[in-house]
């Protein structure tokens, strides 16, 4: 007897029955129980399980993240970048629903009758497949675990549950419902009658294999995600080669499979001889085929793997302590403890590595898949933080640009507007200065241009009237065309120059897309005009060709009584004294008006009397003599003929033109404010709209500049997002990463 075995005996010498040390975990008495190994595939399950949970919530949080980053900012996240984290979305999804559904597999081979339906049902602890001597079951029997109360059947051609009490029916060799043997049979029996289901053990019956003619097609179907093997052997006869080839078949097509041998039916032993030798020659040759030909076990551990068992003795006594009956005598060889034992020592063993294994094979590539598709993600945000983290700064960058631009613009602006209203009234005043000057030097030259007026001139009341108009017109043309000849060019020039550089200042604070829209409006050349309209200046003019002698008594009293240098004439229809210079002071002015009137009708009165006349004759005759007096008589006459004859129509004329001379420019004198002043308001005028057309455009580049900085604003704000949430999705996947980690420390760091 092997020192496991004496150690087990001990055990049960201390009143600790194999199946009551299985069930001492459930007591919950306050003594320190171990766990069921088998918890920490349930345990490893949920972790995981909550872990892709975690991963999926995390995905579908970074898809909905790609995807609204993708219709704001496709440059940042291109639709491949969104696609992709779909695509990790579906593969996680797919994972979940995998996990979800793990579980741990047995599956039990040997030959026909050695026990595998009661091995199963020792194990279940009740009888649940059908067993009995000869070809028992006919096809694959799966038991595995439901939350309902009611035990069913499902068959792989109906998805409809059958009743329980068919499974001898349709499993049963001997029923007339011939199954083919890779098919399989699902028994959901309730978890809460048995805790292996309840730990999510599924455990699988097969029919014998030294009956079935295709092995590879089971193994394909059946067993290639079996976390453990259970070959049942008999205990009274030998491994058999098709037992052999069997798990040959199996270890090619799955690296190192868990397999446990049970040499069943050791109850012959209570009544064979010699059982001890029998017993170490199954464990040589159970040793040699696990450890060596089959190498899926170190030889030396292969002692662990095997067990001396009597399913049928485990599943009576089982019943009846569930049942609380004892167990009746002749069931049950003698030394039943120590087979009892090492039945409860096999499902330990078998729980550990089942539970290990599953662990293992289930979760250990959804955990690297996990990672893999956490560190893509965690990829895919890092990226998107350093995309936006750098057009964030780019684009700081272009604010602070921007602002400074629409500052220096503002301040420009406002010094560029002082100055060009300072510019623009100087100009105005200077144009004023120089129409004044030009106006008044074409007014000197209207002598000339009267002159040149060259149309015959008949003193014809009627003829006369034409002969004004036509003057008046003349002399209001030719002075316009003076003005614009002689002065408007150099005016216009400066005027054009003042403009062009009110263009050049303030374009310079336009953007190229204002200074087009600016350069495409059309533009007039700028043209001074001066509105001089002699007719209606000169309307009152009257001229004054009545012939008078120069050395008439009036005419001799005015130029002895009035000697005066400043004249002009006085066109008061010829009441007054033509021709007479007259002071053009004002109060000077007013005075002689005075004494002209006293000595007109002074002159007016002597020469009309005789007696004044005679007078005069008398006082110049006595102190003269007569002679003398005759003389200077005849002169007088002569020179009053010589006067009379040469007052001709030339005469006339020239007389009319230089009254009109004098009067139009001294009504001329009198608009020269109001011309040039209307002058420096056509400038002012043309120069203020260039103004405030550019100060528009310029109005219009700020504020194009303003929108332009919101939006850049806006951008800015809208990276800080995208940065901020990609980091801490980017964090979010080092944290699912350590969970993986610590998932992987905790449950997959070990031999199974
Ligand atoms: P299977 O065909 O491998 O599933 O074998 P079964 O479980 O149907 O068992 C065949 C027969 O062997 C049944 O009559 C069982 O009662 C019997 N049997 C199973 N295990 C033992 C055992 O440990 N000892 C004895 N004496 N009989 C057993």
């Amino acid at each position: 007897m092997s020192g496991r075995l004496f150690a087990r005996l001990d055990m049960l010498n201390s009143g600790e029955t194999p199946s009551g040390r299985a069930d001492m975990r459930n007591l919950g008495n306050g003594h320190s129980i171990p766990p069921s190994p088998l918890k920490l595939f349930g345990q490893a399950k949920k972790r995981i399980n909550d872990i892709f949970k975690e991963i999926g919530e995390y995905i579908h949080e970074s898809d909905t993240f790609m995807q609204t980053t993708h219709e704001n900012a496709a440059d940042l996240v291109t639709a491949e970048d969104a696609e992709k984290v779909k695509g990790f979305k579906e593969k996680v999804d797919g994972i979940t629903e995998v996990l979800a559904r793990d579980h741990m597999k047995v599956a039990f081979f040997g030959r026909t009758s050695n026990g595998k339906s009661t091995v199963i049902n020792a194990m279940l602890r009740d009888k649940i497949l059908p067993s009995g001597i000869g070809h028992t079951t006919n096809c694959f029997l799966q038991v595995e675990g439901t939350d309902s109360n009611e035990a069913v059947l499902l068959t792989e051609d109906s998805d409809k549950p059958k009743s329980i009490n068919d499974i001898k029916q349709l499993a049963h060799a001997l029923s007339n419902m011939k199954l083919n043997s890779n098919k399989c049979i699902r028994i959901l029996w309730p978890k809460e009658k048995c805790r292996l289901l309840k730990e999510d053990v599924i455990l699988v019956d097969s029919p014998g294999i030294d009956v079935s003619p295709d092995l590879d097609e089971w193994i394909d179907e059946h067993c290639l995600d079996a976390d453990v093997f259970v070959l049942v052997a008999n205990a009274e006869s030998t491994l058999m080669q098709t037992e052999k080839n069997f798990f040959h078949k199996v270890s090619s097509k799955l690296s190192k499979p868990n397999i446990f041998v049970l040499q069943n039916r050791w109850d012959i032993s209570a009544i064979e001889e010699d059982i001890d030798e029998v017993r170490k020659q199954h464990m040589e040759r159970n040793i040699q085929f696990l450890g060596k030909e089959l190498n899926v076990v170190k030889p030396e551990d292969a002692e662990t793997r095997v067990f001396f068992v009597s399913a049928r003795e485990a599943l009576v006594s089982r019943l009846h302590e569930d049942k609380g009956t004892p167990t009746p005598t002749g069931a049950l060889q003698e030394g039943f403890q120590v087979r009892l034992f090492e039945f409860a020592n096999f499902e330990r063993t078998f729980e550990e590595c089942i539970s290990k294994s599953a662990v293992k094979t289930k979760f250990e590539l959804h955990t690297e898949r996990g990672k893999n598709i956490n560190y893509n993600l965690r990829t895919v945000m890092e990226d998107v933080h350093h995309r936006s983290i750098n057009r964030r700064d780019e684009q700081s960058k272009i604010f602070e640009q921007k602002s400074e631009e629409l500052d220096i613009m503002e301040k420009q602006t406002k010094l560029l507007t002082a100055e060009i209203k300072e510019k623009i009234k100087d100009m105005v005043d200077d144009v004023e200065r120089k129409v004044a000057c030009a106006l008044n030097e074409e007014i000197r030259r209207l002598a000339i241009i009267v002159d040149e007026f060259d149309r015959p001139f008949q003193p014809d009341p009627f003829m006369l009237n034409d002969y004004k108009k036509a003057l008046q017109e003349y002399c209001s043309k030719s002075l316009s065309e003076n003005l614009q000849t002689h002065h408007s060019a150099d005016l216009n020039k400066s005027v054009y120059a003042a403009r062009q550089n009110i263009i050049e200042r303030l374009s310079s604070l336009l953007n190229e897309a204002s200074k087009a829209q600016y350069s495409s409006i059309p533009k007039r050349d700028f043209e001074l005009t001066y509105r001089l309209d002699c007719r209606n200046l000169c309307a009152e003019f009257r001229e004054d060709i009545e012939f008078r002698f120069s050395f008439g008594p009036t005419a001799l009293m005015q130029r002895f009584l009035f000697p005066m240098k400043k004249q002009h004439y006085l066109a008061e229809g010829g009441s007054g004294i033509p021709r007479q210079p007259v002071v053009t002071d004002v109060s000077q002015s007013r005075d002689s008006e005075i004494l002209v009137a006293m000595m007109t009708t002074f002159a007016s009165v002597t020469s009309r009397t005789t007696v004044g006349a005679m007078v005069f004759m008398g006082m110049v005759a006595k102190a003269a003599g007569w002679r003398v007096i005759a003389v200077s008589g005849a002169l007088y006459g002569l020179l009053y003929f010589y006067e009379r004859l040469t007052w001709t129509n030339k005469a006339k004329e020239r007389a009319f033109k230089r009254q009109y001379v004098e009067y139009s420019s001294s009504k001329l004198r009198l608009i020269v404010d109001l011309t040039s002043s209307n002058c420096s308001h056509q400038v002012k005028q043309e120069l203020a709209s260039t103004f405030a057309q550019l100060s528009q455009q310029v109005e219009v580049s700020k504020q194009n500049l303003q929108s332009e900085i919101k939006e850049i604003q806006k951008d800015i704000d809208q990276m800080k997002d995208i940065a901020s949430k990609s980091k801490t999705l980017r964090n979010k996947a080092d944290w699912l990463d350590s969970e993986l980690n610590s998932f992987q420390l905790q449950y997959l760091q070990h031999e199974v």
